[in-house]
């Protein structure tokens, strides 16, 4: 910090800032967490500074032939310890992956076979005339994911998204008595609709998912399986999901963040079944520039972590803290999405207690609680100000907290929440966002939470 301190102080201030901010508040963000100094450190290289586009051993820039060690590291732990035949390790975040797996699903659908039927070997040979016919068909294409309030992501065909203007796009919901998946709904909306991909996982869904049932639906239609098990993936890697609820043998592709649950460098990775592996390796120049070497490094050493025995433990914890946390809510009186947990998502409707989804993260935030708010089914108060606090138990797992650390937790957000009263507005009505927080209240929190 001294270093960054010379040159910008600023920034070395809100370094310190951050990590204070960090270390000293309860990170209950589902989709962050706590990655490890062999993880950190190895983003702060030299690798930052070279340019490395193409694949592994097909560069269009010389000199890259530690770049191409730390790739094919990275590409063969995900493939080790997701059991996956490839994997591509080059996409900066979660929305890259995605998007590289949905040009990848139209390279292989409708570009490939477009281009053999008019007898040519690329794009760059048809016609001007056949060029436009193609990007009319890319334009033409179908895609079924579920929707934002049931806990989809933005990717998935919401229509403010890229992805729900590329794709001619239906969204799936869950049950409005249960609030879980009914894949009998899922499968006729598919038979309907007629998708070239179906989108399965979630950013918001406290549940799991039956991937076996996901690609025998996306046969029986024709789709493509896309799996985007960005938020637990770090459930996958630590084999508590397996059989049916592990994505990647039933997907045909299968993206992630590495940042999330899998504890790794903020940015993304793809897995695919042999047949789409050569549409996902042409992701650089498909839609990607040049790969972040230095992120890639740090995603082979996350990966490297995530084969330990270890890891197995810490995402076992996190499933199993999810639960108490769960528990300690209901049995506290609150309300959850789903009726409770099994993966490490709770989803929380504080409409129970006469709250917003904004103004419970803001009287928690004041007491050191750090949660994001989030859309319920059928939010009344819409997509900003929301029904719901969403919460995840892999940060503070990896702090070292368990079952009866997270039961205390549960304990003290209802007892902000308890004692968190709807502000008024300006104009004098009741305002979505405002807020009263009792006095005292936060102070106590976050004593409590000193000690734990
Ligand atoms: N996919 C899912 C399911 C997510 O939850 C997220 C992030 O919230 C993403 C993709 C996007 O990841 P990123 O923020 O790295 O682009």
């Amino acid at each position: 910090l001294e270093v960054i301190a010379s040159v910008e102080p600023r920034i070395a201030d809100a370094t310190r800032k951050e990590l204070a901010d960090q270390r000293g508040s309860l990170k209950l963000i589902a989709s962050e967490n706590y990655a490890s100094p062999a993880v950190l450190l190895t983003m702060g290289t030299w690798f930052s500074d070279k340019y490395a586009e193409g694949t592994i051993g097909h560069r269009f820039y010389a000199g890259c032939q530690n770049v191409d060690t730390v790739e094919a590291l990275a590409a063969e732990h995900a493939r080790e310890l997701f059991g996956a035949p490839y994997a591509y390790a080059q996409p900066h975040s979660g929305i890259d992956a995605n998007l590289v797996a949905y040009w990848s699903i139209l390279a292989h659908r409708i570009e490939s076979p477009w281009l053999e039927k008019a007898g040519s070997k690329n794009v760059n040979e048809l016609s001007d005339a056949d060029w436009e016919r193609l990007r009319h068909e890319f334009g033409n294409q179908r895609l079924l994911g579920m929707s934002l309030d049931s806990g989809g992501h933005l990717t998935h065909g919401f229509r403010p998204n890229i992805s729900g203007k590329m794709f001619h796009q239906q969204q799936y919901g869950t049950d409005p008595e249960t609030g879980l998946l009914d894949y009998d709904v899922v499968r006729a909306k598919a038979k309907e609709f007629k998708p070239l991909v179906l989108v399965a996982g979630y950013s918001a869904y406290p549940r799991r998912v039956n991937f076996a049932k996901m690609r025998e639906i996306a046969d029986e239609v024709g789709a493509t399986l896309f799996v985007d098990m960005a938020h637990f993936a770090g459930l996958v890697a630590g084999k508590v999901f397996t059989g049916d609820e592990d994505p990647v043998p039933y997907a045909h592709i299968t993206a992630t963040t590495t940042h999330k649950s899998l504890r790794g460098p903020r940015g993304g990775l793809l897995l695919a079944q042999e047949e789409y592996a050569s549409s996902v390796d042409r992701g650089c120049p498909m839609v990607l520039g040049g790969p972040l070497s230095h992120v890639m490094a740090a995603k082979a050493v996350a990966l490297a972590e995530a084969r330990r025995p270890e890891f197995q433990t810490y995402s076992q914890n996190v499933a199993d803290n999810a639960k108490s946390l769960a528990e300690g809510f209901l049995s506290r009186g609150a309300k959850l999405v789903t009726g409770g947990t099994d993966n490490h998502i709770v989803l929380l409707d504080v409409t129970s207690f006469g709250l917003t989804g904004r103004q419970a993260e803001s009287a928690l935030l004041d007491a050191g609680v750090v949660t994001n708010r989030n859309s319920v089914p059928a939010d009344p108060n819409g997509a900003w100000y929301t029904s719901g606090i969403r919460l995840g138990t892999p940060a503070l797992t990896t702090r070292g907290f368990g079952k009866d650390e997270f039961d205390r937790v549960a304990e003290l957000i209802v007892h902000v929440l308890q004692n968190t009263q709807p502000g008024s507005a300006k104009a004098g009505g009741p305002s979505k966002a405002t807020y009263a927080l009792g006095d005292g209240v936060a102070d106590k929190v976050k004593d409590a939470s000193a000690e734990m």
